[in-house]
């Protein structure tokens, strides 16, 4: 693993994330009574409790890993300090914490016992590289406090926060770090991973999402597999025992060669009731866009996709039937998708959130504005996803919000609809328009590219089973 990093020397990097090793191997005995020395009770009570020193104890050693203890004698001196835990010996220490749902980074930083101004000053620094509203649930955040060690008498020494730091991703570590001349500072670094292309596939046993899965292949992958073929698979209806898939994707591994996230699907194929259909990544150098084209250069994405949720089963179609709560025949304008409740709603296309809310029998009820043309609705959402509303722009395969079982419905699913020039078509059989056809040069130099690829993709052994992720 080779560190590139940009912004400042990595002396002082390399330092600070030894220290929750320390704090782990003193946590079981003194973490609790850290915390409690540290933190003033009256401003953060919670700290002081039973999960505290778990999270302490548990998640600091994964997080900080990639630093190997051997290199660092300090850490060894700070546990002697922690152990012995007396004001004369507080000197500096490290807390680990995770990210809880509806924190803001402020809300985390002052839980963890930082100083608001403090806390202010870092957030501050730390968004010329991090927008504070990436932050994920579940992700850690180590803080690094210093005491102050000003000389005069006071009965409680006031921890400092001199440093903050979160893994952005496996491959990218951020911090900001205090200077006594320049206050915080911004620092990345970037750890260079290895990329690997690896083709996988199989046979398609029940559904593409199962088999997949059984090959070992990351669920980002498959996700990102669905979407692509789900402008021209049903994948309720057209797939058949003994169709097949095949994919190349990138996988990028630590210097130990443990695979620490997937990339890009750069090739893949599926093969249904005998007939293959290929797909190529491909950056249009005129636009700029990278997207999936067929081996003729036609772009796999259409107007509106068919299934606009992904692991779903067809309920309900379009056209006559008994109406499962009204008794009577009715009919049925839309098509139905059987899903736990939750499961994550697509939009079908790039739109304009038409309307948003509450409405009748539908219940939580979405329509998106497609062009002059085409809409699509969605009913009996559980709720909305955040930013869903009225005006709002969402772009194709962007959530939309969760299957529920609001309005007139019997049970969670997904009620679906498209409008085309005002009327309520059925979406399974509707001849949808297709983006975007390579021409010209762009043709030419997709033929080259997809060549290179085929020929990457004949050389490469088809791994069926593959490793899991190492996290
Ligand atoms: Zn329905």
């Amino acid at each position: 693993m080779k560190y590139l990093n940009s912004k400042s020397s990595l002396s002082g990097l390399r330092k600070a994330p030894l220290l929750p090793v320390a704090i782990v191997i003193a946590g079981g005995i003194a973490g609790g009574l850290l915390a409690t020395l540290f933190l003033p009770t009256s401003d953060a009570p919670e700290l002081v409790t039973a999960e505290a020193k778990t999270e302490m104890s548990e998640q600091a050693p994964e997080a900080e890993a990639p630093a190997k203890a051997a290199e660092e004698p300090a850490t060894e001196v700070s546990v002697a300090a922690y152990a012995v835990p007396t004001t004369e010996t507080l000197q500096e220490m490290t807390k680990t914490v995770s990210v809880a749902k509806g924190d803001t980074l402020m809300k985390v930083l002052t839980r963890a016992g930082a100083d608001r101004t403090e806390s202010y000053e870092a957030i501050t620094a730390l968004t010329e590289l991090f927008d504070p509203r990436d932050l994920k649930i579940g992700q850690d955040i180590t803080l690094h406090f210093d005491s102050n060690d000003t000389g005069e008498e006071t009965t409680e020494p006031t921890p400092t926060l001199v440093r903050v730091s979160l893994n952005e991703d496996v491959d990218r570590q951020l911090a900001v770090v205090r200077t006594p001349e320049a206050g915080f500072t911004a620092q990345e670094t970037i750890i260079e991973l290895d990329k690997k292309l690896v083709r996988t596939g199989g046979v398609i046993q029940n559904s593409l999402f199962l088999s997949a899965a059984q090959a070992g292949i990351p669920t980002k992958t498959i996700v990102d597999l669905i979407r692509i073929f789900s402008y021209d698979v049903d994948f309720q209806r057209e797939i058949q025992p003994g169709d097949s898939f095949e994919v190349y994707f990138e996988r990028f591994t630590d210097e130990n060669g443990r695979v620490l996230k997937e990339g890009a699907i750069h090739w893949a194929s599926m093969t249904l009731s005998g007939k293959e259909i290929s797909v190529f990544r491909f950056k249009t150098a005129d636009d700029g866009f990278t997207d999936y084209y067929d081996a003729k250069g036609r772009s796999v994405k259409k107007t509106l996709m068919r299934t606009p949720i992904n692991g779903a089963r067809l309920t309900s179609g379009f056209g006559n039937r008994k109406h499962p709560t009204l008794g009577y025949t009715k009919k049925h304008l839309g098509v139905d998708f059987g899903a736990r409740s939750g499961t994550p709603i697509m939009a079908a296309g790039n739109g304009v959130v038409e309307m948003a809310g509450r409405n009748g029998g539908y219940g939580n009820y979405v329509r998106i504005r497609h062009n002059s043309e085409f809409k699509t609705a969605y009913a009996h959402m559980r709720k909305f996803a955040k930013g869903v509303r009225k005006g709002s722009r969402v772009k194709q395969g962007q959530i939309i919000g969760y299957v529920g079982t609001t309005g007139r419905s019997t049970g969670p699913h997904l009620h679906y609809e498209v409008h085309r020039n005002g009327r309520k078509i059925n979406p399974l059989s509707v001849k949808l328009p297709a983006g975007r056809k390579l021409g010209g040069k762009m043709l030419a130099a997709f033929r080259k590219h997809s060549e290179a690829i085929s020929s990457d993709v004949a050389s490469a052994p088809l791994e069926k089973q593959l490793a899991e992720l190492d996290q």
